[in-house]
């Protein structure tokens, strides 16, 4: 069967083919392997969500096509939240909401970029960044730094993927790193896309900002939100764009040809999720992760691995130790010695070789058992 020539371009899906070494060393060891490579929020979300959202998927129309771009509801909740989170106003046609923050991440080079443009990418980074911007005839061009943003920046570049709290490396960006992008952006007219996909997933008393708190930024700017980590609704599939309305009407006319808008009660949830935000349920999670963090980063410095402690995200980035030949052989021997599951560094960008990636999400209550 003939498959499409980009295609060529993707490798296995690192989790796909982790799953498989995971399923081969239990077998073998007749022992379950802690996995500490998954990024999936494993905490259930507040019940006050759960018993609304059954409720609405009995409302009359629920079943209805829901109609493109989100409900007037949701993108006034979102518009809502954004001021009192972050002190931003947003006018309608400047929400779009996503079936995920993946969505817009999926199609935002469709959007920006013709094909032989350059999009600038994080390196190491979350790999959807790359994948679609390969996807769409577009060039991915790694960065690891705002000095090399400058220097990469060419007449080609589309637009510039930032992320932070950053997946994989936790780190965090402060407000004078965001203003220093936004002039950037701005003096060589090239977009900027913001994933604040963990900008609820904080630790020690950091309070991620918006990179549209800075003065300007939606001239240039757009960001994307999930409600996957903030109310652990990751298995729904929601999200949304907000900011620049040119960059959200061009997403939106991609999007209308790839999807038929998010369901009526997941819109309905959001918006009340948004406006009712269980603030006790979120502060035992964010208590529960930062628990987890600890406990992780005592095992991590007994393994000789070298890190910072994260202030956002969901994950420990580690830097093994000299001895090692790569991340991808530490993580395996690792593995098959300890029943202990990395993400390999490798899986996020060429930068990440000599690093692994320690995942949050999960219960280590018996990590004692294992390391
Ligand atoms: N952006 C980053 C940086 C992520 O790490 C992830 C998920 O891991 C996403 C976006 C995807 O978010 P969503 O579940 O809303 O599609």
């Amino acid at each position: 069967m003939k498959t499409a020539r980009r295609l060529e371009q993707f490798p296995e899906y690192v989790h796909a083919r982790l799953a498989k070494e995971i399923t081969a060393v239990e077998k073998a060891s007749g022992r379950k392997v802690l996995n500490l490579g998954v990024g999936s929020p494993d905490i259930p979300p507040s019940e006050k969500y759960l018993g609304k959202f059954t409720a609405l998927l009995r409302e009359k129309d629920a079943h209805l096509y829901p109609g493109y771009g989100g409900t007037k509801e949701f993108k006034d909740a979102i518009r809502e939240w954004y001021k009192k989170r972050f002190g931003v106003e947003l006018e309608q046609d400047e929400v779009l909401v996503l079936l995920g923050a993946k969505d817009g991440i999926a199609h935002l080079p469709f959007a920006l970029a013709d094909a032989g443009d350059e999009i600038l990418v994080p390196d190491p980074g979350y790999p959807a960044f790359s994948g679609s911007a390969l996807l769409a005839g577009a060039t991915p061009v790694p960065y690891t730094s705002a000095d090399e943003i400058e220097q990469k920046t060419t007449k080609k570049t589309a637009f510039i993927w930032v992320n932070f709290p950053s997946n994989p490396t936790g780190a965090v960006a402060t407000r004078e790193e965001l203003e220093k992008l936004v002039a950037f952006a701005k003096k060589h007219s090239v977009p900027i896309a913001y994933d604040n996909a963990y900008s609820e997933i904080t630790f020690d008393g950091y309070v991620a900002p918006s990179i549209l708190e800075i003065e300007g930024a939606k001239d240039i700017c757009v960001e994307l939100g999930s409600f996957s980590k903030t109310f652990s609704f990751a298995g729904y599939r929601m999200g949304w764009m907000v900011g620049n309305k040119e960059i959200v009407t061009a997403l939106a006319k991609v999007k209308s040809q790839t999807d038929s808008g998010m369901s009526l009660p997941l819109q309905r949830l959001g918006a009340f999720a948004l406006t009712n935000q269980d603030m006790e349920w979120h502060k035992n999670m964010i208590a529960t992760y930062q628990k987890r963090r600890d406990i992780i980063a005592e095992k991590l410095k007994k393994l000789d691995l070298t890190f910072e402690i994260p202030k956002g995200s969901l994950y420990l980035w580690a830097k093994i130790p000299d001895s090692a030949r790569d991340s991808e052989s530490y993580c395996m021997a690792l593995l098959k010695e300890k029943n202990v599951l990395f993400t390999p560094g490798s899986a996020f960008g060429v930068n990440g070789g000599r690093h692994v990636r320690v995942s949050i999400c999960v219960d280590v209550s018996d990590i004692n058992s294992y390391l």
